[in-house]
């Protein structure tokens, strides 16, 4: 059944992803199926989007109370839904305002302009350099692209916006020689995710704040993929006790649902008056009444960042256990939370393909760094399958 309905996919969709030969439709918890049955334990999540896990309960519920009550109306309204997720993401951050879009680039692409215009409004006319990593990941659309710290992914679509610089990850000295006269802000992700889960020294992000500080710059962070749970605190700046001026948020805030958000302190807000940004479907009901459920849940009674933590921590000590098994195939382990990479010294597709056949979905980043960010709600018995999996496999090639 599967190999009909891949053709079609093949027929009919644009090409842009290397798709794996698997079907998926149906899902719960931790466990995704194919149209033949077929039962995986999801490892990737969505890519750090199913926090909750598949088809929460909560989440769904919510979602079918609202569906009947109301899809879509324009943004000239006000939408209670929208009201009620910005003032949880408020409550629960440094922020003060939320604006609701989309997807993680389209967060970028509002942080770009918001501190832009923030640069505008209250510094010398030509501010208007951002400095993010090399290694970066922003997003796909131009101008997150040109954020973007990785010339694989940008080639063929020159030319680029202008406005970005880029200096090496969790490097101060590189940080302090790029600051111009020019530049307005500083976009980081916490923790480098498409880059390999890349995790700087403990005091780069903290030095990093005094740079801004002392310069005048905006901090944003890209907490796209870190953000909502994944390290184990609801942002990644708490982890690091770095608090940025913006955050981009995407990936898990919907629960699976498709919505994007950036969050700023009152001041800078301000920057976005009347009829400077907007989205028709930023905010929408339904993906607000998803986010708002999420982390309902995910905030209830603290047990799932918990469980983040313990999980994390578990999971990084049996994959050390495998690094010393296999240390030629096995070059490093690292991550924070439940976001984890292990890095190999061979490419992963091979690893990633085997453990597919054997009902377990992993990802794998950078060509050599297999990717690990599963539902929060990962218990110690799905990590040891995985891992024993991985074991097996790595015995045999
Ligand atoms: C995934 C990701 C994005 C892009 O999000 P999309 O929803 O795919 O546009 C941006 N920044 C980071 C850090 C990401 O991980």
């Amino acid at each position: 059944m599967s190999k009909k309905i891949i053709e079609e996919s093949k027929k009919y969709l644009m090409n842009t992803y290397d798709r794996a030969h698997i079907v998926l439709r149906k899902g719960r918890g931790m466990k995704v199926w194919g149209p033949d049955g077929k039962e995986y334990l999801d490892f990737v999540g969505g890519i750090a989007v199913n926090c909750l896990g598949h088809c929460y309960p909560k989440v769904v519920i919510a979602l079918q109370k609202q569906a009947q009550r109301l899809l879509h109306v324009s943004n000239l309204y006000h939408i209670e839904p929208q009201i009620k997720l910005a003032k949880l993401l408020v409550t629960n951050s440094f922020a003060d305002k939320v604006f609701l879009c989309n997807s993680g680039t389209e967060a970028v692409e509002a942080a770009i302009k918001l501190a832009r215009k923030y640069a505008k409004d209250h510094t010398v006319p030509d501010r208007f350099e951002i400095i993010t990593a090399e290694g970066s990941f922003h997003g796909r659309t131009l101008a997150s692209l040109s954020a973007t710290g990785q010339d694989k992914l940008k080639q063929g679509f020159e030319p680029h916006m202008p406005g970005f610089k880029h200096v090496p990850f969790n490097n101060i000295a590189a940080l302090k020689n790029a600051v111009t006269r020019n530049t307005c802000a500083v976009m980081l992700e916490p923790i480098q995710g498409e880059g390999g889960v890349i995790i700087p020294d403990k005091d780069y992000l903290k030095h990093v704040r005094e740079v801004c500080d002392d310069h005048g710059l905006l901090l944003i962070f890209d907490e796209v993929q870190t953000g909502i749970g994944r390290t184990g605190k609801f942002f990644a700046y708490e982890k690091f006790s770095v608090e940025p001026d913006i955050i981009c948020l995407a990936k898990g805030l919907g629960g699976g649902v498709a919505i994007g958000a950036i969050l700023a302190k009152e001041s800078i807000a301000a920057s976005f008056s009347h009829g400077t940004h907007g989205s028709t479907f930023g905010g929408n009901p339904l993906a607000c009444t998803a986010a708002s459920a999420t982390i309902e849940a995910l905030l209830e009674d603290g047990f799932l960042l918990d469980n983040c933590t313990r999980m994390g921590e578990y999971f990084i000590k049996r994959l050390e256990e495998l690094k010393k098994e296999f240390p030629s195939t096995i070059l490093d382990v690292r991550g924070m939370g439940l976001l984890i990479g292990m890095e190999l010294t061979r490419s992963g597709s091979e690893i990633v393909k085997a453990c597919a056949d054997r009902g377990m979905l992993i990802n794998c980043v950078k060509g050599n760094v297999l990717r690990f960010a599963p539902p929060l709600i990962v218990v110690e018995k799905e990590i040891d399958q995985l891992v024993d999996v991985l074991a097996e496999i790595i015995e045999s090639i």
